[in-house]
């Protein structure tokens, strides 16, 4: 029996030392196959952490104490209005703008899509924080297209679209995502380019987003109005874009409807035959939202920052990024897998017991 205790403490060692590496742990089972006693005794004693181990094999291995990732924390749904001069409370200037960029580049925020933050498709490299770009209004200086001087029509380098895009192809390693949130008529001005505008923003993978076609309130809205106002847009943007199926909506001016009963609308609803269904609905106000994994987390409730140069009231981005960084709130680190959700045990009650198609991962800082 002693002899067993020996040679089972010296294979569990090995097991342990070599965990870091898959291609390592792989071979041992192979190995001690040959001694069926031993693979008796790891079977019998140790059937827990053999599962475990295989579970982990399916896992990416990454050094959890050196990146700590939470992927309980919270993440930034930035909002923006216009891009120009001056900077006002609805009104970043190219050049805040430009820096805002560079700042959460620096501080390892990358950006990721509306829609794969509320459905938890989060790729983000580990050890970075998502951060999702939204634009509401679709004004002219979010997508302005200008004559330069050789006579050539080109996207001008100091809205939005400009900024992002020229920011993305210096940085690669900032994924250029963004979700513009239009409303009816002609988005971004310009009549002769929607065509074109709303093209290039989702050839580039950015995405559209509905902002109702009259930019309504909505809270005296009957379920007629809501839908058609919801619908309206859609019908707008699929005579541009056949296939392109717009399901997010930015509430215009933070409104829902007051009879609760009709906020069904706003997540799904049906115009002229068609039908609509909207997977993130956004607020306006006002501080970093839940990770999308979180046990509370409300896809049709879904909290913007106000992304502002000065601090707002307390809630401006600037505040939140400072928030984040002293961990006054809980900032969101990926492990650099979609399918793997890792969390310090501490936090494990946040989640809820089981996500679809994802395996929890918890660990105990050192
Ligand atoms: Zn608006």
């Amino acid at each position: 029996m002693k002899k067993y205790i020996f040679v089972f403490v010296i294979a569990f060692m090995a097991l342990t030392l070599t965990a870091c590496s898959t291609e390592v742990s792989n071979q041992i089972p192979e190995e001690i196959e040959d001694t069926k006693e031993i693979e008796e005794v790891i079977k019998d004693e140790n059937e827990a952490n053999e599962e475990n181990q295989e579970k982990e094999d399916q896992v990416k291995e990454i050094d959890l104490q050196a990146i700590q990732p939470n992927e309980v924390g919270e993440i930034m749904v930035l909002m923006y209005h216009h891009v120009r001069e001056p900077e006002g409370e609805w009104s970043r200037t190219p050049e805040n703008f430009r820096r805002d960029l560079q700042v959460l580049y620096e501080k390892g925020y990358r950006p990721i899509s509306l829609v794969d933050y509320t459905t938890g498709n989060i790729t983000t490299e580990a050890g970075y924080t998502p951060v999702v770009f939204t634009f509401d209004d679709g004004n002219q200086n979010n997508f302005n297209m200008i004559e330069n001087d050789e006579g050539e029509w080109v996207v001008d380098p100091d809205s939005a679209v400009g900024i992002l895009v020229d920011f993305h192809e210096k940085h690669p390693d900032f994924p250029l995502e963004a979700t513009f949130f239009i409303n009816g008529g002609t988005p971004f001005g310009q009549a002769e380019w929607v065509e074109y505008k709303l093209n290039y923003i989702v050839d580039k993978g950015m995405d559209i987003g509905n902002h109702t076609y009259n930019h309504i309130n909505f809270t005296n809205a009957t379920a007629e109005e809501i839908q058609a106002q919801l619908g309206r847009l859609n019908q707008m943007v699929n005579r541009y874009l056949p296939d392109y199926e717009v399901n997010t909506l930015a509430l215009p001016f933070g409104s829902k409807p007051k009879d609760t009963e009709l906020r069904r609308y706003l997540v799904e609803g049906e115009y002229e035959g068609e039908r609509y269904h909207n997977i993130a609905i956004l607020e306006v106000g006002w501080d970093p939202y839940r990770s999308p994994f979180h046990k509370d987390f409300n896809g049709n409730s879904i909290r913007r920052v106000r992304a502002s140069e000065t601090k707002v009231d307390g809630v401006g981005m600037y505040d939140w990024l400072d928030a984040l960084d002293r961990g006054t709130r809980l900032r969101y680190i990926s492990d650099g897998d979609a399918n793997t959700i890792t969390v310090p045990e501490e936090y494990r009650d946040r989640l809820p017991e089981e996500i679809d198609g994802k395996t929890i991962r918890t660990y105990t800082l050192d």
